[in-house]
């Protein structure tokens, strides 16, 4: 019963994702592409909210942390000393039967799979593992020479640490901020954006003198900081939980780890890694750090914190899904919505509301993503932005033209009050505080 009310708001998700313009899959008009997914004019929005806030609490929030962006092809000893090339992958095993690969550690998908043949013993093959990194060929000529599109962002952190340092004044400690896209050739991607072949990490990398005590003291405060960042941002706190790794579980660089684990219809699932790197990286890149005051010299030791953008947008989507009654709404976090407000017309066949309504929208605009709608009813316009999240709807009516006030219509309370039009702006920024 559990299951089906779960899986009902999954598909209902998909659907909404798909129909209101949040997530597609990729290449759909030739049958798709296994892995890959566009996202639409809703989609794209949101997401670069999770990016913007992401970026706003870890680089713009801190005064230990720089940005950069490097580049997703990189020289390919990168994946030689970062261990990629030997340890980046999964067990598969395949079904004798169907020919089905799944990923040998995932036991769920081995019991649901086993229930598709319930007759046979004995299905699996041997597990084998698989490298993740996809190989890309360079040149022009023959024959080209093999690279990688990289697997994680992590290690542009790592190649640039002393570019960074020498071209800024920090010191450790102190942390590299990174948003992009990765690639990984995953065994079974599936649960929409979950588990896809491209994907956006937002990650930072927080280097520190190398040191037991301390360093695990940081290791905390950072499982805090990201722990809190998606309860802020609206996540129902009962749905998030770490997951320590065991030592056999670990990522072959983690000297420990945790997960931040999201509850989705599809179970546990991880939406970011907290990871102690110790020296790993800047040791196999040969990379050092001068303490400039004490001319100590030492290997530092990295905290990483390694989140999906693609899993947070798909999670922060299923969290707010909400049905009331007939309402359908999606109880975004205003920062997050794609608009922040609508403006309407009460009436669209009056110029004189839909002259005033429509300098509303532009002054508006200037300051928040808005949009205009004139379509149909009232009631239709309310149910189009619940929908996708809208957090507040501007209606101009006849009683604008007499007292410049608006009716301002809350999303989650279904709420209205009347506003001043010149108090509009103030009254949505204070409230995406
Ligand atoms: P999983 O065990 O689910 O494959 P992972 O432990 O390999 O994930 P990390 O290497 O720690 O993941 O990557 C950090 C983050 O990047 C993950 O927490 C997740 O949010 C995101 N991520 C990793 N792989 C994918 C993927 N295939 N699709 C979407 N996001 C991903």
């Amino acid at each position: 019963m559990d299951l089906n009310v779960h899986t009902s708001v999954m598909e209902k998700v998909t659907s909404l994702a798909k129909r209101r313009g949040f997530i597609f899959q990729g290449s759909e008009i030739y049958g798709g592409y296994q892995g890959f997914w566009d996202y639409g004019p809703l989609g794209v929005e949101l997401k670069n909210n999770v990016k913007k806030e992401w970026w706003k609490t870890m680089v713009y929030g801190r005064e230990d942390v720089v940005g950069i962006d490097a580049a997703i092809i990189m020289n390919p000893v990168v994946w030689e000393k970062s261990g990629h090339l030997k340890a980046f992958s999964d067990p598969l095993v395949e079904c004798k039967v169907c020919h089905r690969r799944v990923r040998a550690d995932n036991d769920e998908a081995i019991k649901d799979h086993e229930n598709s043949h319930p007759d046979e013993k004995d299905i699996w093959t041997d597990a084998k593992t698989f490298n993740l990194m996809t190989e890309v060929l360079l040149g022009t000529t023959e024959p080209k020479e093999k690279s990688y599109l990289r697997g994680e962002i992590t290690q542009g952190a790592f190649v640039n640490f002393e570019n960074v340092i020498n071209s800024t004044r920090i010191k450790v400690p102190f942390g590299i901020g990174q948003i992009g896209k990765a690639f990984r050739n995953e065994i079974t991607p599936g649960n929409l954006t979950f588990r896809s072949r491209e994907f956006e990490q937002m990650e930072l990398e927080y280097f520190v003198k190398p040191d037991d005590d301390a360093s695990a003291k940081t290791f905390d405060e950072f499982k805090e900081v990201r722990i809190n960042w998606y309860k802020n941002l609206g996540i129902d706190p009962e749905k998030l939980h770490f997951h320590d790794h065991e030592p056999e579980k670990r990522a072959h660089y983690a000297k420990y780890a945790t997960d931040i684990e999201y509850k989705a219809p599809f179970g546990w699932s991880e939406m970011e890694g907290i990871h102690h790197r110790g020296d790993f990286d800047l040791k196999n890149h040969g990379l050092k750090y001068r303490d400039e005051m004490t001319n100590e010299e030492y290997i530092p030791w990295v905290i990483e914190t390694s989140g999906g953008v693609d899993r947070a947008t798909l999670f922060f989507l299923i969290d707010s899904y909400r049905e009331e009654g007939e309402r359908v709404f999606l109880k975004l976090h205003p920062s997050l919505a794609p608009y922040k407000a609508a403006v309407f017309p009460l009436l669209k066949n009056k110029p004189e509301l839909v002259e005033k309504a429509r300098n509303i929208y532009k002054n508006l605009k200037k300051e928040f993503n808005v949009v205009w709608d004139d379509r149909g009813n009232i009631g239709k316009r309310y149910f189009a932005q619940d929908e996708i999240g809208t957090p507040w709807c501007v209606t101009v009516d006849f009683e604008s033209l007499e007292d410049d006030t608006v009716t301002v219509r809350d999303r989650d309370t279904a709420k209205q009050e009347r506003v001043d039009i010149d108090r509009l702006q103030s009254y949505f920024s204070d409230r995406l505080k």
